[in-house]
């Protein structure tokens, strides 16, 4: 835990002169929020959090501890499931505590939006904030520059954790296994693997055949009842089974995780930061690939394009971007166009003229040159920053959060290690040929999990270099940033964007572009 330095001291005071006048308060009363989370097992334990925040209040004879608030096992992605934060919330508003102490930030939420919520409605209270690794005072701007700084990096730390685990399970895709569930008509699941249901397979047969001679949903449906075929609950199939069923890719042998546009909300955060996988060849097929596109352009054309969701991950300005003249929030939207039928996004407004009779004059404006003009407005600012205020504490934030980061990850890879050798030793001593099998199968999980951690921190001591790198660079010449130096790609465009801007309005002509900053 750091210690209060001068400034900080002399705002508690003030802020004791103020509780004491209106609640007749002899010390400031601190409360302590330890928080540890259900994805990293790595997390300091709740005791120790306590135990440092209580080290923090003792040392300082105005503090004085008031409560404890703590959450075991819950995810720092999302505020609103927190319930021990939301009371402490309560308390901070009806003044019943005067100051908040966390081991760290990112004990609040690793979500930046959220955290910076928090910090925005502690502050708001009037209640006092006192972070553990606070590396600048927090009423500076350039405190508040290093807040996001280091908030974006849990941020990105978390999404990491929760990464892993979509990774193995986009493992186990990849080697066909599924986590489990209750298999499609047409198939059965053996010790995680696809197999077929003989009874019911030649069903989904007739199904898709009929379908791609052009038989009517009811025709198919009779047919499959006068011969014996029903629902596992022994219903006749309905109009919507037999449709979903159709859909449904496995048929053909390939089993698809995180499917683009899926309706998997686990990790909402994170779907659009992965690919989705898929193997073609996990499940014994039941009808051929040719057969189910058919069958797909047969169900597409009844019922019109079936359009594939766009996928709107590609807007990084979406939530940003309103319309100037009616206010309404502006979306992306893919188009294909022009002489060489290129795609093009743009950003529209939903009121535009000609749409149902809208009325709005704001023309949509090319994604590409909006998305450009913000970041070199960004980029100015973002530089002017550096050469005003102290750069050098900057960088070495930065600096300390990416070797904090290598820290964590190194333990990890000895962690995995120690649980690989004491499954390798299991499945040595073991009777059971399945039993052994399954632990060889974890090992290699484990394995495959160190590598990845390996490459991640090779890639993280290439950003430490580049950091140093830009530092110096900077010290040196008082360069400027370049635009390639600070957006490195769509991920971190989307996060700087949203950390920095509050809100960007379009005029009709797409003329004028306003840019509002985040206090
Ligand atoms: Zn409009």
């Amino acid at each position: 835990m750091k210690i209060l330095d001068e400034k900080e001291i002399k705002t508690l005071k003030a802020l004791l002169t103020e509780r004491s006048k209106k609640y007749g308060r002899k010390k400031l009363r601190a409360a302590i929020y330890a928080r540890k989370s259900a994805e990293d097992i790595r997390d300091t334990s709740l005791p120790m959090q306590i135990a440092n925040c209580r080290d923090l209040i003792e040392r300082y004879d105005f503090l004085e501890e008031y409560k404890v608030f703590q959450e075991d096992g819950v995810s720092g992605m999302f505020t609103d499931i927190r319930p021990q934060y939301l009371e402490m919330m309560e308390l901070a508003e009806k003044r019943e505590i005067d100051v908040i102490v966390v081991m760290k930030l990112d004990r609040l939420s690793r979500d930046v939006a959220d955290a910076s919520t928090a910090i925005k409605l502690i502050s708001a209270y009037r209640c006092h904030l006192i972070a553990g690794d606070d590396v600048a005072e927090t009423n500076t701007p350039s405190g508040e520059f290093m807040r996001n700084i280091l908030l974006a990096q849990n941020q990105y730390y978390s999404r990491r954790v929760a990464s892993d685990v979509i990774d193995a399970e986009c493992k186990n895709a990849r080697k066909g296994l599924t986590a489990g569930g209750i298999p499609p008509y047409g198939l059965k699941i053996i010790d995680k693997h696809f197999e077929l249901n003989e009874k019911e397979a030649p069903a989904i047969k007739i199904m898709f055949e009929r379908c791609a001679k052009g038989c009517s949903y009811k025709e198919i449906i009779d047919e499959l009842d006068s011969l014996g075929f029903h629902t596992r609950a022994g219903n006749r199939f309905s109009y919507s089974s037999l449709n979903a069923l159709l859909r449904n890719d496995k048929y053909y042998g390939t089993f698809v995780y995180n499917r683009i546009g899926g309706k998997k909300k686990k990790h909402r955060v994170l779907n659009e930061f992965f690919d989705e996988v898929r193997n073609e060849c996990a499940i014994p097929p039941i009808i051929t690939k040719k057969l189910f596109d058919k069958v797909q352009a047969k169900l597409d054309s009844r019922k019109g394009i079936c359009r594939p969701r766009q996928n709107t991950s590609n807007f990084v300005l979406t939530g940003l971007l309103f319309c100037k003249d009616c206010g309404s929030p502006m979306s992306g939207a893919t188009n294909t166009g022009g002489r060489n039928k290129e795609k093009y996004r743009r950003y529209i407004c939903p009121k535009h003229i000609g749409r149902n009779g809208a009325t709005c004059k704001t023309k949509p404006i090319r994604a590409d040159y909006l998305e450009n003009a913000v970041k070199s407005i960004l980029t100015e600012s973002i530089n002017a920053y550096l050469t005003s205020a102290d750069s050098t504490a900057l960088f070495e934030g930065l600096e300390k959060s990416v070797q904090q980061k290598i820290g964590i990850l190194s333990r990890r890879i000895s962690d995995l290690e120690n649980q690989i050798n004491s499954f390798l030793d299991k499945a040595a001593n073991t009777s059971s040929s399945k039993l052994a099998e399954r632990y060889e199968k974890q090992t290699e999980e484990y394995i495959c999990s160190q590598e990845q951690k390996k490459a991640d921190i090779a890639q993280l001591k290439s950003e430490l270099q580049q950091i140093q790198n830009l530092k110096n660079d900077f010290r040196s010449h008082n360069r400027a940033l370049t635009e390639n130096e600070i957006f490195t790609s769509k991920e971190v465009t989307r996060e700087l964007f949203h950390i920095f801007i509050r809100r960007i309005e379009i005029d009709d002509q797409n003329d004028d572009i306003s840019v509002f900053f985040n206090d």
